[in-house]
């Protein structure tokens, strides 16, 4: 086990008032000590804060006031001592911070450490410490409550039950095997390894369900807003950003970082992509001609097309659509507050399936509409149904998908009625597969990879 003291900055850089500089280790308190001028933090409580300087160790200057936090082991976050120095201060202050830190004995924190830390000693599982990523990187309430949730160890609790389904039956079909006088063994084996297989799969797969919503919630809806020029596609960005609510969390010693090309629609985030101009593109299909724009067009989730209901429809519209067919897109009809020259019924026809709605930006209406619209595109109807248990992360799905076909297979062997321990390779291999996501069956390789993706000070 790690036993050194790591340390870095755990706030924003150049972000906010305060800035705090957080240690992990044996020595976190031993060596704030060295440059804190106030009470002796060997001597003081756990959980406890305090007021003092810091001194340059040396000039002997009082370098910074400073609110100094001692949380002993094992109740941190790391379950090892953890000490978090609170300055206010910008950029050159907290380096200054850091640098005695580490002169004095501590080492510089690798990516995601901290929490890497948290997992090696047992206080969160992988899927948690995933979770505290997704926080750190949640654009929206509904986003965060997912990360909370796992965190919470939700999906573990769910994964582990699983797990245990398995694991039950394989062993009892094993006491069956290495037994076998019992009477009728072999068709009761049969029978409740297949029910507990099924009823595994088609838990995983309720899970997989829910996954794309989740990935959704977590990494926003790409989306971009097409039309000709003064149709009104910088009117609904602004009209998005205006009703934009407080994105992002905020939390303790989590980085917040708000990305301006999220805006949050009924808790969605939108993300408002710009990819090779295609967002205010005003000419984009005459410039790049149908057939590339569509391939450009094909990174996004969810395409506006904003048209102008003063106007006949021109050529370049019925391009647009053309670049759009396939693709999810909402038709948006704005200045509706214009005489109509646009035909509706042909648009309509163009749209096909996919929903019109109409918009008088100027006058602020239609946004409800258009903002129910893209909530029911993507989660049809039971957004706040809370209790589900949202996956999310990408590495999860491809497991659970792994561990779907696992299942199949075993199935697939049970009905081919092929000797039971064959359909025990792939049931015990859907465990392992289950194992990954919660970290059970981790090879040391693959966590340092996946914690290298953490923020640094996390
Ligand atoms: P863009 O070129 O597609 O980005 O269009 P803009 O959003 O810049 O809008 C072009 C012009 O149309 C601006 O003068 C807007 O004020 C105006 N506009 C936007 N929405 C409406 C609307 O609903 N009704 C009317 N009458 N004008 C609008
Ligand atoms: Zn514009």
């Amino acid at each position: 086990m790690e036993k050194d003291t790591i340390a870095a900055i755990s706030t924003p850089i150049g972000e906010g008032a305060i800035a705090i500089v957080r240690l992990s280790g044996e020595d976190a308190i031993a060596i704030s000590n060295k440059i804190f001028e106030g009470k002796d933090l060997e001597k003081v409580e756990s959980h406890t804060i305090h007021y003092g300087k810091m001194i340059d160790t040396a000039t002997n200057e009082m370098m910074e006031e400073v609110m100094v936090t001692v949380m002993r082991a094992p109740k941190t976050f790391t379950k090892e001592d953890v000490v978090e120095i609170n300055c206010h201060g910008g950029l050159a202050s907290v380096n200054r911070l850091l640098e005695h830190v580490l002169f004095h004995g501590a080492r510089l924190a690798e990516p995601g450490e901290f929490t890497k830390r948290a997992f090696l000693n047992g206080r969160i599982d992988l899927s948690q410490a995933e979770a505290v990523m997704d926080l750190i990187r949640a654009k929206t309430d509904k986003a965060m409550n997912i990360a909370l949730k796992q965190l919470d160890g939700k999906l573990s609790k769910l994964v582990h039950q699983l797990r245990q389904k398995l694991i039950e039956t394989v062993a009892h079909v094993e006491v069956n095997i290495d037994y076998p006088e019992y009477d009728d063994v072999e068709e009761m084996s049969h029978q409740m390894l297949k029910e507990q297989t099924e009823e595994v799969y088609r838990e995983v797969e309720r899970l997989l369900s829910m996954a794309k919503q989740g990935k959704i919630l977590r990494e926003g809806i790409a989306t971009a807003i097409i039309g000709r020029p003064n149709v009104g596609k910088s009117s609904l960005l602004n009209a998005f950003v205006q009703e934009t609510k407080a994105i992002v969390t905020d939390i303790p010693g989590t980085t917040r970082d708000v990305i301006e090309e999220y805006v949050n629609v009924r808790g969605i985030p939108l993300r408002l992509v710009d990819t090779a101009g295609i967002r205010e593109t005003e000419d984009i299909v005459e410039r790049i001609g149908v057939e590339r724009s569509r391939q450009a067009l094909k990174e996004s989730d969810l395409i506006l097309l904003v048209l102008n209901y003063g106007e006949e429809l021109t050529e370049e519209d019925r391009n647009l659509f053309k670049a759009v067919e396939g693709l999810e897109y909402i038709v948006i009809v704005n200045k509706t507050d214009l005489d109509q020259k646009l035909q509706l019924e042909e648009v309509k026809h163009l749209a096909g399936d996919q929903k019109v709605i109409t918009t008088t930006l100027i006058e602020d209406k239609g946004m409800d509409a258009l903002e129910d619209a893209i909530a029911n595109t993507f989660f049809a109807g039971d957004l706040d149904s809370g209790d589900l248990t949202y996956v999310s992360n990408v590495r999860h799905i491809q497991l659970l998908q792994q561990t779907l076909k696992a299942l199949e297979e075993a199935i697939d062997a049970m009905d081919a009625d092929m000797p039971i321990d064959l359909v025990q390779i792939d049931v015990t291999r859907a465990w392992e597969l289950l194992g990954e996501i919660v970290g059970d069956t981790m090879q040391d390789s693959l966590i340092d990879q996946l914690f290298s993706q953490f923020c640094l000070g996390k």
